[in-house]
């Protein structure tokens, strides 16, 4: 595949459509996080990795759009194979029932992926996905969960509620800021939308992407960082409001964004409008904090390889924990490979025995790491940084250690 058909550079802010995006970080080129690859000499296509934010409204942003068809179309990703979110989806289905629904009301989740959150709701409540991909959708409907393979856009609402009313809730959980066609979303959500209906969405925060230099969740896939105001930007131009804002400790920082139609009532609540106040006071409409997290980000690079590369003198051997598409990010950015860690470690079957996007890192099993343990591991998904060392133990009691690179480079 050409270049050129892989993705486009983009001027125009996805939530203002003014041409007022200012860059603030260039991560380089790379393969998309995701693209693992079956051998290690397959062709793959290095895209531009930068990100901007814009004037007007303080959206940031990425400055290039790759064509969906590229990153989702034999997705590698199954939500069900992370246990920590198991817990979390649950209670977001328990949430949404109990604040919104009455049996035989309608879910429509956007980007359902294998049904993992649509599974948590109750028998008496309808549910319909509608994902992309067509691997994980028919893992969904294996699950009993009915799945639109189809990118959610305004013809799919529209057939959507043609055939099955109105939806009184739609969810979009970590979603939304893959999407480049923010209005086009935004089109659809209006059409299908019960007049008193909820949109609840799940984005990563900006605010905690910032704070905690997680320059590593910043890729191809997720062409958007929302802020309480820039989303709020957003559903304005829709006739909607942001009614309220949890904040979930899920995935490094997560917002969990209650939308309603303004002609529906309802102000929002104390949370939402203290959320708006921290991001102005954290200066977020301007452009010192994006110009200090580049800063942070380039040394916590620094850090990282200097680190790896006196433990390699040293004779000692390191692998990657985990081959998220977030470590991917790292180690391209990094330029950490072959010459550093052994290989790459993962629970998700259909990524071992795959070489790593860019840096082209055998994937193993974790049984690789636990027969033969190495003296260092580096946490690639640091989000699970618990979870991890508790799994872990008898690794780290005979001496073995994890070096966590986010959000500072540490030894543990
Ligand atoms: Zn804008």
């Amino acid at each position: 595949m050409d270049d050129a058909a892989t993705y486009q550079r983009v001027d125009s802010c996805r939530v203002c459509h003014e041409d007022a995006l200012s860059p603030f970080l260039d991560l380089g080129a790379m393969p998309p996080a995701n693209a693992f690859l079956d051998a290690p000499d397959d062709q793959e296509t290095a895209i531009p990795l930068e990100v901007v934010v814009c004037e007007n409204c303080s959206h940031v942003q990425l400055q290039h759009t790759v064509d969906p068809e590229v990153l989702f179309s034999d997705y590698h990703y199954f939500s069900s194979a992370s246990t920590p979110l198991l817990d979390h989806y649950g209670d977001y289905a328990e949430t949404v029932t109990d604040r919104y629904l009455d049996p035989e009301d309608l879910v429509v989740e956007i980007g359902s992926n294998d049904g993992v959150l649509l599974r948590q709701f109750g028998p008496e409540i309808e549910t319909l996905g509608v994902d992309p991909a067509e691997n994980v959708a028919e893992v969904a409907r294996e699950h009993g969960v009915e799945t639109i393979t189809s990118l959610f856009d305004p013809s799919v609402a529209r057939q959507i509620r043609e055939e099955r009313g109105a939806a009184q809730a739609i969810c979009a959980n970590n979603v939304v800021g893959h999407v480049h066609d923010l209005h086009g979303l935004m089109t659809g959500v209006d059409a299908l939308l019960a007049d008193d209906g909820v949109f609840v969405v799940e984005v990563p925060y900006l605010v905690d992407l910032l704070s905690n230099h997680q320059f590593d969740t910043i890729y191809h896939e997720h062409i958007s960082y929302f802020s309480v105001r820039s989303f709020r930007r957003l559903v304005e131009r829709f006739d909607m409001q942001v009614l309220d804002v949890d904040r979930v400790a899920v995935q490094g920082g997560t917002i969990r964004l209650h939308v309603g139609r303004t002609s529906a009532g309802g102000s929002p609540t104390r949370m939402a409008t203290d959320l708006g106040r921290l991001e102005l006071a954290m200066g977020l409409d301007g452009m010192a904090p994006y110009e200090e997290f580049a800063a942070r980000t380039e040394s916590i690079r620094d850090h990282l390889t200097t680190l790896l590369g006196t433990l390699g003198e040293d004779g000692s051997r390191i692998v990657g924990y985990g081959a998220p598409a977030k470590g991917n990010v790292l180690l391209n950015y990094c330029d950490v490979g072959t010459e550093t860690l052994e290989y790459l470690t993962d629970t998700t079957p259909t990524k071992q025995g795959t070489y790593s996007p860019g840096m082209h890192l055998p994937v193993r099993s974790p049984e690789a790491f636990r027969e033969d343990p190495p003296e260092y591991a580096l946490m690639l998904p640091w989000n699970f940084q618990e979870a991890i060392l508790e799994r872990e133990t008898a690794f780290r009691e005979d001496g073995g250690e994890f070096v966590v690179p986010i959000p500072y480079v540490n030894v543990v």
